[in-house]
């Protein structure tokens, strides 16, 4: 990224070896999420160009450095969107550090893994489950903050999803193992998205400006229309949770107070704990968790990220680098 709102463009960069905690990763995959159009547009504050973008990578160590001891070359690792946390911060230290207040961010404060190899702190990354790299690079966003989200909705059993896409679909396939029942809000019209839903193992699927069939008891909301917030609201029970689990939204209209009555609550979930991570990874290895994927050429990255800001990707978007095993497969193809 040279610009906020230019076209990506590929770069030589000469990086140095791992110090201390840092491994250098080739990456193999990496995911292409909202947020990384929410950087490239400038909706979040301090952003510093050139950067490089991707915060859903999954890699093998080429090298670690003198103070790594969870991983040696060789092993496969993932990178999600935390990069460090200042461990010392009130935040840090209640065990919040998803809300430390100078965390450094993959792909965003720090450069991130739209990359053929990258640095990382060791102590920030995640083992994996078995399986293709691009079908596991989702579950380090989408996935893993999604989680967080539905969490955070608490018990409930008629959970709507506002935005069915990498995060959506991945919490259908988990909401299904824990027998709830999905609702999911899609655009207006996109029936496509609404039968991947279905398929997906959700009771309903219908437009954002339809209502459900019954009352819900918790909507997460993953797509960044503040203007869902109060439709949400609409849609829950008295005592139910609306969980906004973006990290931007435009603005929210105005409501009239009786859609928040009744006790209805509305949060936002931000970023990730390691101990997130560590749980989200056990549990998608447990149940065998896989993102259906759009794969695209590093070198095509402006497409996959128009193809997502157009609403035109089915589950999610992932880059395969150059010499990654499935890629070189489809060259050796005939
Ligand atoms: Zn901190
Ligand atoms: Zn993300």
């Amino acid at each position: 990224m040279v610009a906020r709102g230019a076209p990506l463009e590929p770069t030589e960069l000469e990086l140095p070896a791992p110090r201390e905690n840092e491994i250098l990763i080739a990456a193999e995959a990496c995911g292409v999420c909202r947020t990384d159009l929410h950087v490239l547009d400038g909706e979040l504050p301090d952003i510093h160009c050139p950067l490089t973008l991707g915060h859903e990578v999954v890699g093998t160590v080429v090298e670690a450095g003198p103070a790594v001891e969870r991983f040696r070359a060789g092993d496969r690792v993932g990178v999600p969107w935390l990069a460090h946390t200042c461990g010392v911060c009130p935040y840090c230290r209640a065990g919040h550090e998803n809300l430390c207040l100078a965390a450094s961010f993959t792909g965003y404060t720090r450069d991130g893994g739209y990359a053929e190899q990258m640095l990382a702190d060791a102590r920030y990354c995640l083992p994996l489950p078995s399986g293709p790299a691009a079908e596991l690079a989702p579950l380090l966003c989408a996935g893993l903050i999604g989680y967080r989200a539905y969490r955070a909705a608490g018990e409930a059993t008629r959970l709507g999803l506002y935005g069915f896409g990498a995060a959506a679909h991945l919490l259908a396939q988990v909401a299904r193992c824990e027998d709830r029942r999905v609702f999911a809000f899609t655009r207006p019209g996109d029936r496509s998205a609404q039968r991947f839903a279905i398929d997906l193992g959700a009771v309903w699927a219908g437009g954002s400006d339809e209502r459900a069939p019954e009352p819900l008891d918790a909507a997460i909301l993953f797509a960044p229309v503040g203007a869902l917030i109060p439709q949400a609201l609409a849609a829950v029970r008295p005592g139910g949770r609306v969980v906004c689990a973006g990290i931007h939204m435009s603005d929210v209209p105005s409501f009239p107070y009786r859609l928040l009555w009744g006790e209805r609550q509305v949060s936002s979930v931000a970023n990730l704990t390691r101990r997130d991570g560590a749980e989200f990874m056990e549990l998608a290895g447990r149940l065998k968790l896989r993102a259906q994927v759009e794969r695209f050429a590093l070198a095509d990255a402006n497409r996959a990220l128009e193809r997502l800001r157009g609403g035109e990707v089915t589950g999610a978007a992932v880059l395969e680098m150059p010499g990654s095993p499935s890629v070189a497969g489809t060259e050796a193809r005939p």
